[in-house]
């Protein structure tokens, strides 16, 4: 099956009972059993969920992966897979990587004794110099978050499999309709679905997809054991918004790509990123490993702050938000926003400047989309 039918329909079959056409929400948190030790599968809503079971097989089929986990967050899917280690493990991550996600390793799995080397993304032989003896996982994002870099996954795999490590992809910026790391070797695929998988900025909400039984058989322990479950509404709500994501990425990719060639020759924008542009240092890479580029776009403008203020202050359409991948424009300063926590000097290393913007670029029309930029760039 294609990519744009699965999303319709796996995981996602007429009700047996009635024929509803579309899965019902079980608001329920119990299930009565016929006999002790006999029931039709379902004990508990923390266990497991009918709604729930629907969007876990619906996001394992989008990443052609076996098994699916739904999660409470991003970040609750995240904190269930770093469960998996114990004290002493050590981990190597890229350094552009979502804040939360930086917080979380360095404030709070720190303390439990699991320590995590960052690697300079652009030299990929770094993630081999930085492995250790008790280095248990590799994580990464790509495209990264805000600079839009992309890592080879593939050689990534290569060197995490003969270190038998974990290889972990956070696949949020691409979606699995552009990208699907499992299919590049990598074990364990993570997203927010908040982002483009939710796609109308509706709910917090974390996915989990693997093809290696005994790392779903752990990390399904844990989301029973630990907790961060999505309600049965939530999942409802994820499950509503895969339907769509076939039509919605190609209409965030037209506009941004577009956008992108707009911006790129525009006097007030000093840089632009976008891996769809061929002037992006990735962009073979990208073409390779990815089927398109997203609705992602960061930009640097001519001047500082004070432009940047200005800019933000103008757009009608682009809204100073948080967050991305809904069908709204949203328009991001990472040095105060998404990456406020980082301090200056690490932010500044890492190539995030005080001029530069980040767009997660909607799909309103292309033309009103471009006059808002234009009409808050103009002087
Ligand atoms: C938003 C985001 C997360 C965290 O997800 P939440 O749903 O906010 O917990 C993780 N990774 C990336 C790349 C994100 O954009």
């Amino acid at each position: 099956m294609e990519f744009e039918t699965k999303a319709i329909h796996e995981g996602q079959a007429p009700d047996p009972q009635t024929g509803a056409v579309i899965v019902p929400i079980y608001l329920t948190s119990t299930y009565e059993q016929q006999a002790i030790g006999q029931h039709k599968g379902y004990e508990y809503s923390r266990t497991g969920n009918p709604t729930r079971n629907a969007l876990e097989e619906a996001l394992a089929a989008l990443e052609n992966g076996k098994f699916g986990l739904a999660f409470a967050s991003g970040l609750a899917a995240t904190t269930t897979i770093l469960s998996l280690l114990k004290t002493g493990d050590h981990i190597v991550a890229g350094d552009d990587l979502y804040g939360g996600t930086y917080r979380l390793l360095e404030k709070v799995v720190k303390n439990w004794g699991v320590t995590t080397s960052y690697v300079d993304i652009d030299h990929i032989t770094d993630f081999k110099t930085a492995i250790r003896p008790n280095t248990k996982l590799i994580w990464i994002e790509t495209p990264t978050n805000p600079l839009l870099k992309i890592i080879d996954i593939a050689a990534l795999a290569n060197i995490a499999r003969q270190n038998n490590i974990i290889l972990v992809v956070d696949n949020t910026f691409a979606s699995p309709y552009f990208q699907r790391p499992l299919e590049l070797g990598a074990d364990i695929v993570v997203h927010s679905t908040t982002k483009y998988l939710g796609g109308h900025s509706d709910i917090i909400g974390g996915a989990v997809v693997t093809s290696n039984e005994a790392i779903y058989a752990q990390l399904k322990f844990y989301q029973n054991a630990i907790g961060a479950i999505p309600s049965p509404f939530d999942s409802w709500l994820v499950l509503r918004g895969i339907k769509t994501l076939a039509v919605r990425m190609r209409e965030h990719e037209k506009n941004a790509l577009l956008l992108a060639e707009f911006l790129a020759e525009h006097p007030q924008v000093e840089h632009i990123y976008y891996p769809g542009l061929p002037s992006h240092e990735q962009h073979q890479l990208a073409q390779q490993q990815m089927s398109g580029f997203g609705g992602m776009i960061s930009l640097e403008l001519k001047g500082g702050f004070g432009e940047v203020e200005s800019f933000a202050a103008k757009t009608k359409l682009f809204l100073l938000a948080e967050s991305l991948g809904g069908v709204e424009s949203l328009l991001c300063y990472p040095a105060k926003m998404t990456h406020g926590s980082l301090p200056e000097t690490e932010r500044l290393k890492r190539g995030i400047k005080d001029n530069l913007v980040r767009l997660s670029v909607g799909i309103e029309h292309f033309s009103d989309l471009q006059a808002d930029l234009e009409n808050a760039l103009s002087k």
